[in-house]
């Protein structure tokens, strides 16, 4: 019998990857290529996606009707009934087409959407948690924004639309003045996020209270050019403003994850995206507080809280996943 592959997409931001692998889903048979998130027309996305996924079949010399499917994980808000993003504040179109135009060129290959933090989660049960956690999983994603997913009780939760856990725009501080990109005020991401972390520090350098020199000094002076690495990197020097805008960031994350906890009981939470190049910086005064003292910030027992070894492939590793659970009917995403 000839092999039978699994392509898995994944959207974000600023990055598309589509990935293949043998239906086996061995880690070392994933092979997979990344270009830029088109943001030209709303079309883009979905050209580029089976532009690099034609290039791939070509390239390891594969034919299309030994495809099983496609698995789709998109930064979303999504629909999944109608296959689209829909008002996502980084992508530019209110609304951007996907699954049906890929479906266009492919159309003898089933295609399963899905929101990539819910993907990622299923990306982690797969490839990566114990036995023992995987029942009751989350997967929080800290980058630009802040986002889940959540396996409670062997099963995937995914909302009426398919945008369940959207733990970012929980309020942890709804008398705050600071607005976050969604319009509310005190938004989990507005404190902890990569974008939040750099505009509170704006901010505080605008207030003029706290001594930034050693924040300046690494940026040559230049404000603009303060990212959170930078932040994070000067809180490591000594930089009060810089501590303490991360000390926020932590306990807010602190907060966010003790919500998630009380809201699913869950066994462990998986960490990942671009804030967690400077995990030691956030994780283990996390872990030391659900270790000593939890009921501050959750009534049920804590969980694990553990860094994803998955790194940016973790929504691609699940968009795989999705299609062999699919194919295997898998109680998880019954
Ligand atoms: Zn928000």
């Amino acid at each position: 019998m000839e092999e039978m592959y699994i392509i898995g997409v994944d959207i974000g931001g600023t990055w598309i990857r589509v990935g293949i692998c043998a239906a086996d889903l061995k880690e070392e048979k994933i092979k997979h290529k990344i270009a830029r998130t088109g943001k030209e027309s709303p079309y883009s996305i979905s050209t580029s996606v089976c532009e690099i996924l034609n290039q791939l079949l070509i390239e390891n010399n594969i034919e299309k009707e030994y495809i099983i499917g496609i698995g789709l994980a998109s930064a979303g808000p999504l629909d999944l009934d109608k296959g689209e993003i829909f008002n996502n504040a980084n992508l530019g179109f209110k609304i951007i087409p996907l699954k049906k135009p890929i479906e266009k060129k492919f159309p003898e290959i089933p295609i399963y959407f899905i929101n990539d933090c819910n993907a990622a989660v299923l990306g982690v049960h797969y490839f990566e948690a114990e036995e023992y956690e995987k029942d009751n999983l989350v997967y929080i994603t800290i980058s630009t924004g802040i986002g889940g997913g959540v396996i409670c009780n062997g099963h995937l939760l995914l909302g009426k639309e398919g945008n369940a856990v959207e733990v970012g725009h929980g309020l942890v501080a709804p008398r705050s003045k600071i607005q976050c990109n969604c319009g509310s005020y005190g938004c989990w991401e507005v404190f902890s996020s990569g974008t939040g972390v750099r505009n509170r520090a704006l901010e505080a350098i605008s207030e003029g209270k706290l001594n930034i020199d050693i924040l300046l000094e690494i940026v040559n002076n230049d404000i603009t050019k303060i990212t959170a690495k930078e932040i994070f990197q000067a809180a490591r020097k000594g930089d009060k403003l810089s501590k303490k805008v991360i000390d926020d960031c932590v306990f807010y994350t602190t907060v966010g994850f003790g919500l998630v906890n009380n809201f699913y009981d869950c066994s462990t939470i998986y960490v990942g995206g671009a804030m967690m190049k400077d995990h030691e910086q956030i994780l283990p005064p996390i872990i030391k507080q659900f270790k000593e003292n939890p009921i501050i910030f959750t009534i049920n027992n804590p969980p694990e809280i553990k860094l994803t070894k998955l790194g940016d492939d973790v929504g691609l590793r699940g968009a795989l996943a999705l299609v062999k659970y699919k194919t295997e009917n898998h109680k998880v995403i019954s």
